[in-house]
């Protein structure tokens, strides 16, 4: 069994999350670097990292609160942002 795949099944899939659309995106990657452009805005504005990484660090649940969806409970990830 590949390592690598186990992992990533255990810690969530990677997306891409785009700082000017402020939401998840797909990229066109950039030759061969480690560089993704946004397919909507095609700026290299985005960040890419596990689904949960990227909804806390951009703090999407929240956002996703505020349209109404699934209510999340998002008192345990607060607490572990003001570890810092
Ligand atoms: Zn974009």
């Amino acid at each position: 069994m590949d390592k690598n795949d186990q992992d990533n099944k255990e810690r969530g899939k990677i997306v891409f999350f785009c700082k000017d659309c402020e939401e998840i995106v797909d990229t066109n990657r950039v030759g061969r670097k480690y560089v993704y452009t946004c397919k909507k805005c095609r700026t290299k504005n985005v960040a890419f990292g596990t689904e949960k990484s990227i909804a806390t660090f951009f703090r999407l649940d929240e956002k996703e609160e505020k349209k109404g969806k699934d209510k999340k409970k998002k008192s345990e990830k607060e607490g572990e942002e003001k570890k810092k």
